[in-house]
């Protein structure tokens, strides 16, 4: 008997072994999805999918039809059969309602707070006093009490006949202190606590050709011109970490609700630093962000305090410190980039670049013997060369830094002897597909046609053996990553016909990888994330278009319907 009872307890323990998944039953469960694991080899330098690519007569194929989450990264990927056996009773179970699943997209070169401070920015161009004031009161009423309000635009030429009486503004917002900076510089206006809180009085005196404009009674207008206008000015207050907060959080809800899971702040400030710091400590930091360091004189503390802390090493934290970037020239657009020839459209011009530009040579070489990883934006082929050539001097003293996968950003015109050297000094080319198409009518008038040709040249890049990311540098750009991949496969611009460069444009699948895997390598964290594959933390985008069948127009008209990091549903359409 007592045989019996062991035979039958042996049994039992090896039928419910038996039902289990060796690592247990998966806490979610997605099912009835089509996704796209991208765990198949690159395709080729020109485009073509690897012969392992699910790739059949010339249609792409669902790969897999349901994932398994356990603690945060994927136990499984298969089909909707096959995951049955990891659903225990308390497996969550998501219908993905055929949605198609790619992994979690990845924002390789951004402004977080730029998004937040665009929707927050009042701008008062073209209003009349009365719209101002109105503007302003109805601001004022949807604002805690004691905060500033900062809003520009109001023009002093169309004033300065009648500078009018602010008084009434000032009446009407006894909460709040006001500021209203004027378009050309020269004026500002305010509020009676702006002016109590900037210890403005009546005995105030300007200097320097300032003007404290003021009634008949010698009572405030609240207009402060010229000089005047930085007692005012000079007294604004940082913003405080509450709305530096808000500002901040409205950029990652928006990146959320575009379907990244991971954003690469390129030219972090300490009021931006303070933010990630608070929410990471607070567990409140929802999505993942890469933090680089703006290497600028003005960040200098934040600069020297990461020196000597050196890059952070542990990749399961959402915030991670491993970069600097860095600034070598301007832009294209203002012929601030620099070029080893004249510019097409100014003759003895060739912009400015490095030291001139205020690019901190001895800041960077720190950097990059802390063990940082660097982002330097070069955008003409004279800036793109000497960037090179920095690295490659670097990597002649210190050849393990070249491991580091160093970046340049935009790289927006190579000289054709230059293409072949990003790949032997191991370096990625950060670029911005939908600048190739909103710059190209301008920028062929600044280099002319032939310099073009290496312009936005991710075809010829990759021909070159480098990895090619794809970003926004928003809010440079519209950061929806239907938008970037459009310019990409198209090299058109939305809803035009002109075609500008077309052999440099990328395939729907390059494309797509530029967004996810490659942009994890370029983090060196493509062990961890940007295909969708066991043991990789479950960062996915739902999204409601077949991606790489659709067409270009399905594409741009593409929508987000989930967005999951850590296996968790950070955003939800419905
Ligand atoms: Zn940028």
């Amino acid at each position: 008997m007592r045989e019996l009872i062991t035979l039958l307890f042996v049994i039992s323990v090896f039928v419910s072994c038996k039902n289990q998944p060796e690592n247990g039953f998966a806490d979610k469960v997605i099912k009835n999805a089509n996704v796209y694991t991208l765990s198949w080899s690159n395709p080729s330098l020109e485009g073509k999918p690897a012969s392992d690519a699910p790739f059949i007569n010339n249609k792409w194929q669902f790969d897999a039809h349901a994932i398994a989450i356990k603690n945060n990264l994927i136990q499984f990927v298969g089909t909707d059969k096959e995951v049955e056996k990891y659903i225990g009773e308390s497996t969550i179970i998501i219908d993905a309602k055929k949605a198609v699943i790619i992994p979690g997209l990845i924002e390789s070169h951004g402004h977080l707070q730029e998004l937040g401070e665009k929707k927050e920015a009042i701008n008062l161009e073209n209003l009349t006093k009365q719209q101002i004031i109105d503007l302003i009161v109805k601001r004022a009423n949807n604002t805690p009490k004691g905060e500033w309000i900062i809003a520009s635009g109001w023009d002093e030429a169309v004033f300065a006949n009648d500078y009018p009486n602010m008084d009434a503004l000032s009446k009407q917002t006894p909460n709040n202190p006001i500021v209203l900076i004027g378009l050309r510089g020269f004026g500002a206006m305010g509020n009676k606590l702006a002016f109590e809180k900037a210890g403005i009085t009546k005995k105030t005196k300007a200097t320097d050709g300032g003007e404290i404009l003021k009634d008949k009674k010698g009572n405030f207008k609240y207009i402060l011109l010229n000089s005047a206008k930085n007692l005012l000015l000079d007294k604004v207050p940082k913003k405080t970490l509450a709305q530096q907060t808000r500002i901040m959080e409205y950029g990652f809800n928006e990146l959320l609700k575009l379907g990244f899971t991971t954003t690469h702040h390129a030219g972090v400030a300490e009021s931006h630093m303070e933010v990630y710091e608070d929410l990471l400590k607070k567990n409140k930091l929802s999505m993942r962000v890469h933090a680089f360091i703006a290497a600028r004189m003005y960040n200098i503390d934040l600069v020297n305090k990461w020196l000597e802390k050196g890059p952070t090493t542990d990749d399961s934290s959402f915030l991670q410190v491993r970069n600097f970037k860095a600034y070598y020239d301007g832009s294209l657009g203002s012929r601030g980039a620099n070029f080893l020839e004249d510019y097409a459209d100014k003759k003895n011009h060739t912009g400015v670049g490095g030291k001139a530009y205020g690019f901190h040579e001895d800041m960077i070489v720190k950097a990059l013997d802390a063990g940082f990883q660097l982002a330097i934006h070069a955008i003409g082929d004279k800036a793109n060369r000497d960037v090179l050539d920095l690295y490659a001097n670097y990597f002649k003293a210190n050849p393990k830094s070249k491991e580091l996968r160093h970046r340049i950003e935009h790289v927006q015109i190579v000289h054709p002897d230059d293409f072949s050297r990003f790949n032997k000094l191991n370096l990625i080319a950060s670029m911005e597909p939908a600048h190739a198409v909103e710059d190209m009518p301008w920028a062929i008038d600044r280099v002319g046609e032939k310099r073009a040709l290496g312009a936005y040249a991710w075809r010829t890049l990759r021909n070159n053996k480098t990895t090619v990311i794809f970003n926004s540098d928003f809010t440079g750009s519209d950061p929806s990553f239907f938008y970037g991949m459009h310019s990409a496969i198209t090299k058109k611009k939305r809803a035009e016909e002109r075609q500008w460069f077309p052999e440099q444009a990328f395939t729907k699948e390059e494309s797509l990888r530029a967004y996810t895997i490659w942009a994890a390598y370029a983090a060196k964290q493509e062990k961890l994330t940007g295909t969708i594959e066991k043991g990789k933390w479950a960062d996915l985008t739902f999204i409601d278009v077949d991606i790489l069948n659709a067409s270009p127009k399905e594409i741009l008209e593409g929508i987000v319907l989930k967005t999951m990091i850590n296996g968790k549903v950070k955003y939800s359409l419905k």
